[in-house]
């Protein structure tokens, strides 16, 4: 069983500090066999990180509370391994949003799940999904705006031609949260007051709330791709054979026959299903290793 728990945190440190982080995270990791991914910078921390035991697990939480003060952590749980290893990664912002002089508190404007369905239930609202549209196939909240964009650091470039009227009253949500941090103050800055978001994301939602008013699977970023309602592993979703992006057409490979997932785009598209670059290559060259 491997324990798992996604994380951010927002504090502005100096760059010796992010280098000192780096090396302590590292050689904590490698000697406590954690796994996972974390991304550090000026503006903060961001990262989900496995252990093999959950005391394991606490520890390193208690680890990050000594660098970075209170943080809120996600937790799951997982049978396979959701990391192929261990890495620290330094980035000019922790979450991409194409403009490091944001910092956000972290503090302002969270909606805990009980808060956001009664918002939900009572009032007039916009409901944005900042996430990728990769991630939105997966699951959403009901009536949620899909941007549609590729990447974080559209989002700015999709407020302004949203047509969201300044008054309305907006609610946002992502995935573990960072995203909304920065979210939430592209949109301040372009003049609307009332912008709240889901606190702790659609993992923190789903805790709570797994019979709740998300609806489908959430996207995650490890080898999982995606949580169910309970929080468990995706049993539909794969990363596409072809492309990489999150897929559940099932299809078996014409040159080595065992059964891959490819995603709905590259189906739509596909003229030699195959499992692999190396597998499609064979196929397109007329080659099979089928074992008849
Ligand atoms: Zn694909
Ligand atoms: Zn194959």
């Amino acid at each position: 069983m491997y324990f798992v728990s996604a994380f951010y945190k927002f504090k502005s440190v100096s760059e010796s500090q992010v280098e000192h982080f780096r090396q302590d995270f590292y050689e904590y990791g490698i000697s406590h066999r954690m796994l996972g991914l974390i991304i550090l910078g000026t503006e903060g921390v961001n990262g989900t990180v496995a252990a093999s035991e959950e005391a394991g697990l606490s520890s390193f939480k208690a680890h990050v509370q000594s660098l970075y003060g209170d943080v809120t952590f996600k937790d799951s749980q997982c049978e396979q391994k959701p990391f192929k290893r261990w890495s620290i990664k330094t980035r000019p912002e922790i979450v991409s949003l194409g403009d490091p002089s944001v910092i956000p508190d972290g503090k302002h404007n969270h909606l805990s799940p009980d808060e956001w369905d009664e918002t939900l239930a009572s009032e007039d609202v916009v409901v944005i999904d900042t996430r990728n549209s990769y991630e939105t196939l997966l699951g959403q909240f009901e009536g949620a705006i899909d941007p549609e964009i590729e990447k974080f650091s559209e989002f700015p470039e999709w407020v302004d031609q949203s047509g969201i009227e300044k008054d309305k009253t907006v609610l946002m949500y992502c995935t573990g949260g960072i995203r909304c941090e920065k979210a939430i103050y592209t949109m301040q800055q372009r003049g609307y007051e009332k912008v709240f978001q889901l606190d702790g994301g659609i993992l923190n939602y789903l805790k709570e709330k797994p019979d709740g008013r998300y609806q489908g699977e959430c996207f995650v970023f490890d080898d999982r791709v995606a949580v169910d309602s309970d929080l468990k592993p995706s049993s539909q979703f794969k990363l596409c054979a072809k492309c990489g992006v999150p897929g559940d057409v099932r299809i078996n490979c014409h040159c080595c026959d065992v059964e891959a997932v490819i995603c709905r785009e590259c189906d739509d598209v596909i003229e030699y299903p195959a499992c692999s670059k190396d597998c499609e290559e064979l196929v397109r060259r007329g080659v099979s290793r089928k074992q008849s």
